[in-house]
C-alpha cells in the first residue's frame, strides 16, 4: 500500500495595500494569507499544485477564501500571489526522483564504458554475462581463462537462469565446463554489438 495525498502549508501573510474592506470599508485593514498545496507520497512533498488564499479584515474580522474573494480585491490578491512562490521543499520529492534518474543514467553510462574497455583488453578472470543462444530470456556466463594476442580462451557456464544478473547464482568454479574454447577479440566485439554479451565483470 502506498500512502499519498495532499497537504498544505502557509507560505506568506502580507497586508493588502490600496484597497478598503468590502464589508466595513475600513482602509488598509486587509491581510492576505497565501498557502501552498502540494501532493505528497509517504509525506514527502512531491510538487505544489495550487495557491489558495484567504483575505481577512483586521477590523471586522470578515474573511474570504479564494473562490469568495470579492471582484474589487482580486487584482491586488492576484498581484501578491504572483510574488509568492511555493517553498523549495514542496518540490523535494520531484527533486529526489530527478536526482535518482540522473544518478542511474550516470551509473549506466559508466558501466557501459567499463564494459567496452574490459572487452577491448580481456584479462584472465573476466566474466561475461551472455544471452543463451536461441532463447533471449535465459542468461549465462562465460569466463576468461587467458588472453594472448588476439585470442581469448574461455569456459562456458553449464547453467542458465531467467535473471539478467546471473553472476551471484552461477559464478562458482564447479558450474563451469571443463572444456575451454577460444574466440577472437573481434568475435567477442561482435557478440557485444549484437547484445549477446550484456555485461562484463572484472574481479578486483
Ligand atoms: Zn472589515
Amino acid at each position: 500500500m502506498i500512502f499519498y495525498g495532499t497537504n498544505g502549508a502557509l507560505v506568506r501573510t502580507a497586508p493588502l495595500p490600496g484597497v478598503a474592506c468590502p464589508a466595513c470599508a475600513a482602509p488598509e485593514s486587509l491581510q492576505l494569507s497565501v498557502f501552498s498545496r502540494y501532493a505528497h507520497i509517504y509525506w514527502i512533498p512531491l510538487f505544489p499544485y495550487s495557491k489558495p488564499s484567504v483575505v481577512q479584515c483586521a477590523h471586522c474580522q470578515q474573511a474570504w477564501d479564494t473562490k469568495g474573494t470579492p471582484a474589487a480585491l482580486q487584482p491586488a490578491v492576484a498581484d501578491l500571489k504572483k510574488q509568492t512562490r511555493a517553498p523549495w521543499w514542496h518540490w523535494s520529492g520531484l527533486g529526489l526522483i530527478a536526482l535518482l534518474i540522473a544518478w542511474g543514467a550516470v551509473a549506466a553510462t559508466r558501466d557501459a564504458r567499463a564494459n567496452k574497455a574490459y572487452l577491448a583488453a580481456p584479462r584472465a578472470g573476466d566474466i561475461y554475462t551472455v544471452h543463451s543462444p536461441g532463447d533471449s530470456t535465459k542468461y549465462s556466463l562465460l569466463k576468461v581463462l587467458s588472453a594472448k594476442g588476439n585470442t581469448v580462451e574461455l569456459v562456458a557456464n553449464e547453467y542458465e537462469i531467467d535473471n539478467r544478473h546471473p553472476l551471484s547464482e552461477l559464478n562458482s568454479p564447479e558450474k563451469y565446463s571443463k572444456e575451454p574454447f577460444s574466440m577472437t577479440q573481434f568475435e567477442l566485439q561482435i557478440m557485444q554489438n549484437k547484445d549477446q554479451i550484456i555485461d562484463v565483470d572484472r574481479p578486483e
